[in-house]
């Protein structure tokens, strides 16, 4: 058996085509498009690639954007003043402050100063609190794309063991609470699992989320398991890949997401659709 493969690419641009269509329906009206504001602190190399891909995405969906660029030494206080600048900000319906900050900003206070409204990466508190109880409003970019990937190919969740390998507050954690609004069983495995492989063999869909190739060997799938590779990883030699085994994994899941290609496109089109979503409900 060689697994389907969950195209995020593919269907990351058919939801960003959807999302330019609605804004352009606002802007036909008279009406303001969706606006994103996007803070980035420092150059580090990798911030910097993920922000022109927020950036451009948005310029092709007709949305108002703004990029405040903030050097590497900016205090804790200066970008509370510029987030609570942004609440108030009429033209700005999402904020996203790219993670990582430098060490001497504390990062839980500064997504804990966004207004939920406008939380469009879905990681203040209120945000996942509502997800965890069933009342999800502003939903994790990462996660939210996933699941769209899964019910796009029609992946039957309700009743399935579920395995998330990693626990981090923007991935793994929300996406256990998707899988588990979604009826399936969930299961956790962060870095004190003991014996990994266990839990995954008996995951009939596998999302793995951690940071190291190569961590999920290929021969542990479950034969027909329908597998999410989240991580990113660079090689020395440049290229990118997950953390999943891919060829040998391929050969048992029924169906695989590639990296790159998969996961990734489609939370930048998360992103775009919490802000769609934001402006909508602000009304004006
Ligand atoms: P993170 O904050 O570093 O979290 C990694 C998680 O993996 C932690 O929960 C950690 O457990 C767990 N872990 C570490 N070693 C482990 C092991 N040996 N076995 C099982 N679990 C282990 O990373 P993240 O932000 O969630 O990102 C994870 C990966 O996804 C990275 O490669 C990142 O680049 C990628 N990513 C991709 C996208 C996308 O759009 N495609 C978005 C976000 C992140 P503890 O909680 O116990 O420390």
């Amino acid at each position: 058996m060689s697994a389907r493969l969950l195209n995020g690419k593919a269907l990351a641009l058919e939801v960003r085509e959807e999302l330019a269509f609605r804004s352009a329906q606002l802007t036909a009206a008279g009406e303001r498009p969706p606006g994103l504001a996007v803070v980035l602190i420092g150059e580090d190399a990798a911030s910097t690639i993920y922000v022109r891909h927020k950036l451009d995405a948005c310029r092709q969906a007709g949305f108002h954007s703004v990029a405040h660029r903030l050097p590497a030494e900016t205090t804790e206080q200066a970008l509370l003043a510029l987030v609570a600048e942004l609440n108030a900000d009429h033209s700005v319906d999402g904020i996203l402050v790219q993670l990582p900050l430098p060490d001497q900003i504390n990062e839980t206070a500064v997504i804990e100063a966004i207004h939920p409204d406008k939380d469009v990466d879905g990681f203040h508190p209120y945000n996942v609190g509502r997800l965890a109880q069933r009342l999800p409003t502003m939903r994790p970019c990462t996660p939210a794309g996933i699941m769209t990937l899964l019910n796009e190919a029609k992946i039957p969740l309700r009743g399935h063991n579920a395995v998330v390998v990693g626990a981090s507050n923007i991935v793994g954690r929300p996406m256990a609470l998707e899988l588990l609004l979604a009826g399936a069983t969930i299961t956790v495995c962060h870095r004190f699992t003991r014996d990994l492989e266990r839990h995954v063999r008996a995951a009939e869909i596998l999302v793995v989320a951690v940071g190291m190739p190569g961590l999920i060997r290929g021969e542990w799938i479950m034969p027909g398991a329908v597998v999410v590779d989240v991580g990113i990883n660079r090689r020395p030699d440049g290229t990118i890949v997950g953390d999943v085994e891919f060829e040998e994994a391929r050969k048992r899941a029924s169906w695989i997401s590639p990296v790159p290609g998969g996961v990734g496109p489609m939370t930048v089109a998360i992103l775009l659709r919490n802000t769609l979503e934001a402006r909508l409900a602000r009304g004006h």
